[in-house]
């Protein structure tokens, strides 16, 4: 029937529609990225990083959606052919295939030299549109075991592993990518509850034992893992944060037991697991302290990731309803027509741009500090920052991708006929893991009372707002921040319980400003935001 052709026709010219190459059709986030890597840092990133975004829209975009298939999701072959246990996840060919695109881009390998983040997590970004936790997460993970090694660990133990962390073959016998397990079965925010114990050899090692109950990227070649040393003090306090090689030098699982995989709502195309530690062959990481040091080196990074993943699948459900809506009919008109789907689609866009500004902003600020270009001030702003971001993309994330399957109406809820349901699958992940919602409030309600670090925000953003001087969104935008700081006033003020629960519709508020300061830092600077206006409005 002629009707069913013309709606089949319009959806092949959907398909046709959407961009061939994920950087160039992306204008607002150059933009950003020029903005902060300044031209000839933007000149010397942007053909490799053109050439993944096309990459990414096509061959890498199919092996995403084939790896993610129902049929083709990790398995646990416990079992060697012998009769031997190898503890061994089994994967589509197609994630290896994907594996070797995404390392080779140089996205792990330039942490050889620190501080510049903000590029490599420009190539993340774009993977983060395919809703591609699969690889995401495991170079989240990386990223961290890299940094703490090359921060922390004994120069001998660092100099085992950064070599092969640092290759860009993934496929490589020698390559090496990581994973980190703190989480316990009966705590995952509470990781002062950890029960795992570590024991010297007398050889400089140490010998692990105990239950990690969430084990993502458990086929990781290293695990980076808190263990209480015995006889250390209880609480946070007394951990130690260790790095557990997966297998042992002859091939054998280095004594971990794998009890299952998680069946999973979202990230299934990565495995995670629960498993058994008896006796398995540590290196010391940080023996004291450790836990703090895995929060600000290794749970930021895992922050900052998270927040870059919920950035990629914010873009990737504004250009599906977006270009869905202007090739989908009802009453005779494209859908884009219609008042409300204009809001929606309004709506994904400021959603997308204001965390891509934020996120990107937050990634040059880490790289400013990690070069030791940063201040005090700057210290701050980014341990305020990392906890209220990843809080807020996250939850945009979900948010956004329930937007989004509004515009395509039934079609939107079918798995195959859009990536949509799998992002939405993987943003309700991204909101729990890496410190939910709550606990990442408590951690900024602890942090004010603490450090003020609320005083660093504020003068950042009455800077951008001078700086900015008659742009006509710096009034609208003072006037929050004047709004905010008597809230952020009221809430130091209040009891502790009260102020408990007031803290997360604070950092509600909070969260907003920061993206808006920095879209007012890029209009500032010549950049087109009209999602400034909106999100103010
Ligand atoms: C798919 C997936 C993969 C994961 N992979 C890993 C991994 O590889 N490694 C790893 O270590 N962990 C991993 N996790 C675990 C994850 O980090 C934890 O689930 C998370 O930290 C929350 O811990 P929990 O599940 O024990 O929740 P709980 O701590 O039990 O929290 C339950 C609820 O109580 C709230 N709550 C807790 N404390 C407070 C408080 N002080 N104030 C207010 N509310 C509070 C929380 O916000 C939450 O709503 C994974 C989780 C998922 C879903």
């Amino acid at each position: 029937m002629q009707a069913h052709d013309d709606a089949r026709a319009a959806l092949r010219a959907w398909q046709a529609s959407k961009p061939t190459d994920l950087f160039t059709a992306d204008a607002f986030f150059q933009a950003v990225l020029q903005h902060h890597l300044g031209e000839a840092g933007f000149e010397r990133e942007a053909p490799a990083l053109r050439a993944f975004g096309t990459a990414c829209a096509g061959p890498l975009d199919a092996l995403a959606r084939e790896t993610n298939r129902d049929e083709h999701l990790p398995a646990l072959r416990r079992w060697g052919d012998h009769g031997h246990r190898t503890e061994q996840v089994v994967f589509h060919p197609g994630y290896f295939e994907l594996g070797e695109a995404v390392y080779a881009t140089g996205v792990m390998s330039r942490y050889a030299s620190p501080g510049h983040e903000t590029a490599q997590l420009a190539f993340a970004y774009q993977l983060g549109q395919l809703g591609e936790a699969g690889h995401l997460c495991p170079l989240a993970c990386t990223a961290g075991l890299i940094k703490i090694l090359q921060g922390c660990a004994p120069p001998e133990v660092a100099a085992r592993f950064l070599p092969g962390l640092l290759r860009t073959d993934r496929n490589h016998p020698e390559h090496l990518h990581g994973a980190q397990f703190l989480t316990e079965i009966q705590g995952g925010s509470d990781v002062g509850a950890n029960a795992c114990v570590a024991r010297p050899a007398g050889d400089g090692t140490w010998r692990l034992s105990g239950e990690k109950w969430f084990c993502s990227v458990i086929d990781a070649d290293l695990y980076l893992m808190t263990a209480r040393p015995e006889g250390a003090p209880a609480g946070t306090r007394g951990l130690g944060a260790f790095v557990v090689p997966r297998l042992r030098p002859d091939g054998a699982p280095n004594g971990v037991f794998l009890r299952r995989l998680k069946y999973k709502l979202g990230t299934r195309s990565m495995a995670s697991a629960e498993a058994d530690f008896q006796d398995a062959v540590a290196y010391p990481v940080v023996l004291d302290g450790g836990f703090k040091r895995v929060v600000e080196i290794v749970l930021n990074t895992s922050r900052l990731y998270n927040a870059i993943a919920s950035c990629g699948m914010l873009r990737r459900v504004q250009v599906e309803a977006e270009s869905y809506a202007a090739h989908r009919a009802a009453f005779g008109r494209p859908i884009a027509q219609f008042p409300l789907v204009q809001r929606s689609l309004q709506r994904l866009r400021t959603q997308a741009e204001a965390a891509v500004a934020g996120t990107f902003a937050l990634a040059a600020l880490g790289d400013r500090i990690t070069l030791g270009q940063g201040s005090d001030a700057d210290r701050a702003l980014y341990r305020l920052v990392v906890n209220m971001n990843k809080y807020w993309t996250s939850f945009q994330g979900t948010s956004m991708c329930r937007e989004g399957i509004e515009v395509l109406g039934g079609n939107g809820a079918i798995e195959d006929f859009s990536v949509i349901p799998r992002l939405l699958r993987d943003s309700i992940v991204c909101e729990q893991w890496e410190g939910t919602h709550n606990v990442l409030c408590a951690q900024v309600l602890k942090d004010l009372h603490k450090y003020a670090l609320h005083k660093a925000f504020f003068a950042h953003a009455d800077a951008v707002i001078a700086a900015a001087g008659a742009h006509p969104q710096a009034g609208p935008l003072a006037q929050r921040v004047a709004l905010d700081r008597a809230r952020v006033n009221a809430l130091l003020a209040l009891p502790p319980a009260e102020a408990s629960l007031a803290v997360r519709d604070a950092v509600d508020a909070l969260a907003v400003t920061w993206q808006a300061v920095c879209l007012l830092e890029l209009a500032a600077a010549g950049v087109q935001t009209p999602s400034l206006e909106r999100l103010l409005g």
